[in-house]
């Protein structure tokens, strides 16, 4: 459903290049997001999520590589079949109301019955109280509701969120996690590509997260393990002659923190996990916790985020080849 070929993003235009300012956003990102996936893209500030974002969505053109959504050029993908969008800030007429902002996206996006449906989803979003009011007088969690709402009313099949459940509190994040299950339950092709500094939630909505830091990609990790590796859980003990025991019971124990209790361990199944922590507990060890891991995603995230900080960023943006610059698109922002 959406394909990235080897995507070069630069920014800046011919005088950054000339002060050899011009920033690789994305350096070599390709990916395959089949119909029906959710994938979450996570990594530092400046990896390159929102920059990814925007070219799926045509607002970027790739400096060198392909993008191409439902088989189009995203921009075509956009305007034929159009696609959802949560941004991370939303920017809407400071004038319209609620209601109105709803109405203009329904005449655009040619949705059926849309007093219907415009009342429907403004109570699911709980925007009945501020529905008359202006975008202006929202505060920060009602706008991000009101974009959700926004995304959630056209009959899409692709949506993008950038960051779109920040700023909502853990009732609604819950909430949303919920609607976009239904969304896509509603329509096995649908495909949900979203960017999210919350670990967590990736893990809950996602089917494969995908790692970029300093505009490639790390890694991608399956969540859902479906033909994957052997379920993975973090384990911690308590004290020294507690944790001398775990490989015992665990072969193959990964340590996760430096303190030495904390352990990343395989089990196949929920009863080779009770078998090994009864032999783990008969052998003396005291257990503290145990929990899903799922496919592992903070510690290989911590891992590579670690792997970044001691990258030589401080000299600012990566330097371009020459020969990388013969596609230049001006690389500024814009339809
Ligand atoms: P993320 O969303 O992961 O924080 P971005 O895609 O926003 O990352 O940014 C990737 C890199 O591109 C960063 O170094 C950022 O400073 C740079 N960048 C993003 N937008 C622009 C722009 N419009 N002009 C110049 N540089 C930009």
């Amino acid at each position: 459903m959406i394909r990235l070929e080897k995507v070069v993003k630069e920014y800046g235009g011919p005088l950054a290049r000339v002060r050899g300012e011009r920033v690789r956003a994305l350096d070599g990102v390709t990916l395959h997001v089949p119909p029906g996936a959710a994938v979450g893209l996570v990594g530092p500030n400046g990896a390159g999520k929102s920059t990814l974002i925007r070219l799926l969505l045509g607002y970027l053109n790739p400096t060198a590589g392909g993008v191409q959504v439902g088989g189009m050029l995203p921009r075509d993908y956009a305007e034929r079949r159009g696609v959802a969008y949560v941004p991370d800030r939303v920017s809407l007429p400071p004038a319209w109301t609620v209601r109105g902002a709803l109405q203009a996206f329904s005449a655009l996006g040619e949705v059926e019955r849309p007093t219907e449906r415009i009342q429907r989803i403004i109570r699911k979003l709980g925007l009945t109280e501020v529905a008359g009011r202006r975008v202006a007088a929202l505060s920060k969690g009602n706008l991000q509701r009101l974009a959700i709402a926004q995304a959630l009313l056209g009959d899409r099949k692709v949506m993008v969120m950038d960051e779109g459940t920040d700023g909502l509190d853990p009732e609604w994040v819950a909430r949303v996690r919920e609607m976009l299950a239904e969304w896509r339950r509603a329509d096995p092709e649908r495909v949900l590509v979203f960017a999210s500094h919350d670990l967590d939630e990736v893990e809950r909505v996602a089917d494969q997260a995908v790692i970029l830091s300093n505009g490639r990609v790390r890694e991608v990790v399956d969540l859902r393990g479906g033909a994957g590796p052997v379920p993975a859980y973090r384990l911690e003990v308590e004290g020294t002659a507690s944790a001398r025991r775990v490989p015992e019971a665990f072969p193959g124990a990964l340590p996760l923190r430096g303190d030495g209790h904390t352990f990343r361990v395989e089990a196949g199944g929920a009863r080779d996990l009770t078998r090994r922590l009864g032999a783990l507990i008969q052998a003396g060890a005291v257990v503290r916790s145990v929990a899903p891991d799922a496919g592992g995603l903070r510690d290989r995230y911590h891992r590579l985020a670690h792997r970044v900080e001691e990258a030589p960023k401080s000299e600012g943006a990566p330097r371009v080849p020459d020969a990388a610059l013969a596609d230049v698109d001006g690389g500024e922002e814009g339809a």
